[in-house]
C-alpha cells in the first residue's frame, strides 16, 4: 500500500488480510491474534466474515455484562455526549458517586479511600507506593500470581519468563507458596511492607485460596505491622459470586486493587484502601493520573454495578458457576481431571496438555475460550451468561477434547 492511499475498509477484507496488516503495524507481543472481531451481543461476538462465536473469555474477565449491554451503552452514550474527561484537578458526580459505591460495596470502615488509575497494573503500583510509606520495602507475594506486566507490578508476578527479560526489578520481593500459610509466615517480618494476594489465582488457572488461608494471612500481616492486599482485578465485581472474592472469608484486608470487570469493557482500575491509618499513608502530591477515574469510564462502572444489583447477577453467577463445574464432571470423560475455581472463573483441568488444542477445536466450532495452561482451559465469560448457553460448550467439550487429541 502507498503511504497516500487510506487504508480499506474492512468490509470485504478477509481475516487474513487484516491479521497480516496487524503484523506490519503492530508490536507483536500478543502474537497472531486468533480473529478479527467486529461486533457483540450479549455473550456472542461476530468475526468479520459473520462467523458467530460463544464468548467464553469475555475480554478475560472484562465484559462484566456482556457486549453492547444496554445500561452501559445509554450510561456511556449520555456521559460522552456531556462530558468525557475533565482532569483531576476537577471531580465528576459520577467520580464521586462511583467511590461512594466501591467503599460500600467492599464493606470498607469510615476513612478509607479510592485512587482511581486505568488498569489493574497501575491498581497495583498505586499499592506498592501505599506500602512503601509504610517506611519498610521488603514485599511478600505468592508462586504463580500474576499481579500485572509494569516494571513494579512485574516484581509481584512469579512467572519467570514474564519477569527475567527485564531484571532487575524492584528489590526485596520474596514469592512464597501459595495456600501455605506456615511458608507465609515464615516468610513475613517486622521489615516486610505488604503481602499481596489473590483471592483466586485467576492466570494460574482458577487456583482458589482457602478461606483459612486468608483469615491467616491477616493474622500474620496484622501481627507484623506490615499491610494485607488483597489483589482482586479479576475476581472483584461479582465474578466469584461475592461484589469481592475475599468477603466469603470475612477478612478485612487494608487494600484491595480492582479492575478488570468494573468499567464493563471500559479502561478503569482502582486501588481502594481500608481505614483512616491506610488511607492517611497517601497524601496530596504523591500520586496521580491524567485519565483515572474521568467521568466517562465512571459512568460507565456505575452503571455495571447499578445493573449487577438491579439484576440479581450475584446469585446468577454463584448458580452458573455451580451448574457449569457440574455438568462438566457429569460428563464423566476420562480426560477431565477436575473443575476448578469459583462462580464464573473456572478451569476445566484435563489428564494431559492439550489445552491449545481444545481452544482451537472450540474456536472452530464457536466458541472463544482460553488456554490459562498447557492443561486446563478457562472460562471467565459475561456474569449475564445463562446456563442455557454454558450447556451449549458442555455438550460440545466431547467432541472437542477428541479432535485436539487426534491432532495431537
Ligand atoms: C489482569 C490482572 C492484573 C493486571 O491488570 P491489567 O489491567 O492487565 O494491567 C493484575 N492482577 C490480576 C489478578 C489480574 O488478573
Amino acid at each position: 500500500m502507498s503511504p497516500t492511499q487510506p487504508a480499506s475498509p474492512t468490509g470485504n477484507e478477509t481475516q487474513e488480510a487484516l491479521l497480516d496488516r496487524y503484523a506490519d503495524s503492530l508490536i507483536p507481543v500478543f502474537g497472531r491474534p486468533q480473529l478479527v472481531l467486529e461486533r457483540g451481543d450479549g455473550p456472542w461476538v461476530w468475526d468479520t466474515d459473520g462467523k458467530r462465536y460463544l464468548d467464553l473469555v469475555g475480554g478475560v474477565a472484562v465484559n462484566a455484562l456482556g457486549h453492547n449491554h444496554p445500561a452501559l451503552v445509554a450510561a456511556v452514550s449520555k456521559q460522552v455526549a456531556e462530558m468525557a474527561h475533565i482532569s483531576n484537578f476537577f471531580t465528576s458526580r459520577a467520580q464521586v458517586e462511583l467511590a461512594e459505591r466501591i467503599l460500600a460495596l467492599a464493606e470498607a470502615p469510615d476513612g478509607s479511600g479510592v485512587f482511581f488509575g486505568n488498569s489493574g497494573a497501575e491498581a497495583i503500583e498505586a499499592a506498592i507506593k501505599l506500602s512503601r510509606r509504610t517506611g519498610r520495602r521488603h514485599i511478600v507475594a505468592a508462586e504463580g500470581a500474576f499481579h500485572g506486566r509494569t516494571t513494579g507490578a512485574l516484581a509481584l508476578t512469579h512467572k519467570a519468563a514474564y519477569r527475567e527479560p527485564f531484571a532487575p526489578l524492584i528489590p526485596d520481593v520474596t514469592h512464597v507458596p501459595y495456600n501455605d500459610a506456615d511458608a507465609l509466615r515464615a516468610a513475613v517480618t517486622e521489615e516486610t511492607a505488604a503481602v499481596f494476594l489473590e483471592p483466586v489465582q485467576g492466570e494460574a488457572g482458577a487456583i482458589v485460596a482457602d478461606a483459612a488461608y486468608l483469615r491467616a494471612a491477616r493474622e500474620i500481616t496484622s501481627a507484623a505491622g506490615a499491610l494485607l492486599v488483597i489483589d482482586e482485578v479479576q475476581t472483584g465485581i461479582g465474578r466469584t459470586g461475592d461484589w469481592f472474592g475475599h468477603q466469603e472469608s470475612g477478612i478485612v484486608p487494608d487494600a484491595i486493587t480492582v479492575a478488570k470487570g468494573l468499567g464493563g469493557g471500559l479502561p478503569i482500575g482502582a486501588l481502594v484502601t481500608f481505614g483512616p491509618d491506610v488511607t492517611g499513608l497517601l497524601t496530596a502530591g504523591q500520586h496521580g493520573s491524567t485519565f483515572g477515574g474521568n467521568p466517562l469510564v465512571a459512568a460507565a462502572a456505575l452503571s455495571v454495578l447499578t445493573t449487577i444489583e438491579a439484576d440479581g447477577i450475584l446469585a446468577r453467577v454463584t448458580a452458573a458457576g455451580e451448574h457449569l463445574a457440574s455438568a462438566v464432571m457429569a460428563l464423566q470423560h476420562p480426560d477431565v481431571v477436575e473443575v476448578r475455581g469459583r462462580g464464573l472463573l473456572r478451569a476445566i483441568v484435563l489428564t494431559s496438555d492439550i489445552s491449545a488444542g481444545v481452544v482451537a477445536a472450540a474456536r472452530e466450532a464457536g466458541f472463544l475460550v482460553n488456554p490459562v495452561a498447557p492443561n486446563a482451559v478457562r472460562l471467565i465469560p459475561p456474569l449475564t451468561i445463562t446456563t442455557d448457553q454454558l450447556d451449549l460448550f458442555v455438550a460440545a467439550l466431547p467432541d472437542l477434547i477428541t479432535t485436539a487429541k487426534e491432532r495431537s
